[in-house]
């Protein structure tokens, strides 16, 4: 079916080049017609994927940019920093303070310090969400009897003993947190298992399901971007490559949502799936408004 409709709508001699499988979205969902005050961008398979841009990536935010809107950058992967993510996106020709990106790590640590302060945690993580718990006052342990709160991550040093200590610590009456909830993190050619993966190890042993995850799609995170962008919901457009965790957070926040067609969802998967995006984009360039140039500003 998919076929016959891509080949119909390409196939006029004043159709624009499609990619393929995408031609049957552009008559049913619209790009956006005007410019938002803030542009709240997922990451990885949205601004890039790897270590390159994506097409029209770089432009598109230089132009919103250069119109007075804000633009703020939102990760669950908490395998690197803020600043990491800062130094990535200037070397790829996006130049962005580490103030203006926000990791599901940061959001994690505001959760533990309002509601276990002083715990002492058993983190199945890596390097940099250990460091930055550290960073932020909490002690961290390696036994069960000496755990207040398990946190699960993307991890990829996860091994059967750091499940063992999970398993003893929660049945002991640990507290159960996790980074973010994402089940593979894509990168060029294929994913790598993610934070959903330890999540699930744990709760299926322990038949206790987490008590948090902070990352997209959770109130905990949008309510952070928000602070971040410093506008109200109506006004921002939130864009990811997931239907699941981008869109819908954007529309359960009260903002307009897009989902790019780059990454992690096909066009295909977009009538399978409850979560409606405002508008669908084959590539960034596709948040500037047809006819863009005499619009008199984001503000
Ligand atoms: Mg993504």
């Amino acid at each position: 079916m998919g076929l016959q409709q891509d080949r119909a709508a390409t196939g006029g001699a004043t159709s624009a080049p499609t990619a393929p499988g995408t031609a049957t979205i552009a008559p049913m969902m619209p790009t956006p017609d005007r410019l938002f005050r803030g542009y709240l961008f997922d990451l990885d398979g949205t601004v890039y994927l790897g270590d390159a841009l994506l097409p029209s990536a770089g432009a598109t935010i230089a132009r919103l940019r250069a119109e007075g809107s804000r633009t703020v950058f939102l990760s669950n992967n908490p395998t690197h920093t803020r600043a990491f993510y800062a130094e990535k996106l200037t070397r790829l020709g996006i130049p962005t303070p580490i103030d203006d990106i926000l990791v599901s790590t940061q959001v994690l640590v505001d959760l533990l310090l309002a509601r276990v302060p002083g715990a002492r945690l058993f983190v199945i993580g890596e390097e940099p969400l250990a460091a930055e718990l550290r960073a932020a006052g909490f002690r961290l342990v390696e036994r069960a009897i000496e755990t207040d709160v398990v946190v699960a991550s993307f991890d990829r040093t996860f091994a059967y003993w750091k499940l063992q200590v999970a398993f003893d610590a929660v049945r002991a009456g640990a507290r159960f947190f996790a980074t973010n909830g994402d089940r593979y993190c894509p990168v060029p050619g294929g994913g790598e298992p993610d934070a959903a993966a330890v999540i699930a190890a744990i709760e299926a042993c322990t038949g206790t399901t987490c008590e948090a995850i902070a990352g997209k799609p959770s109130p905990h995170m949008v309510g952070a971007a928000l602070r971040l962008v410093g506008l109200p919901a109506v006004e921002c457009l939130m864009t990811g490559d997931r239907l699941e965790t981008d869109v819908r957070m954007g529309l359960e926040a009260g903002m307009s949502a897009a989902l790019v067609l780059t990454g992690a969802t096909p066009a295909s998967a977009l009538e399978a799936s409850p979560v409606r995006p405002t508008y669908v984009l084959r590539q960034l360039e596709e948040l500037l408004p047809a006819g863009d140039g005499d619009h008199g500003g984001a503000r």
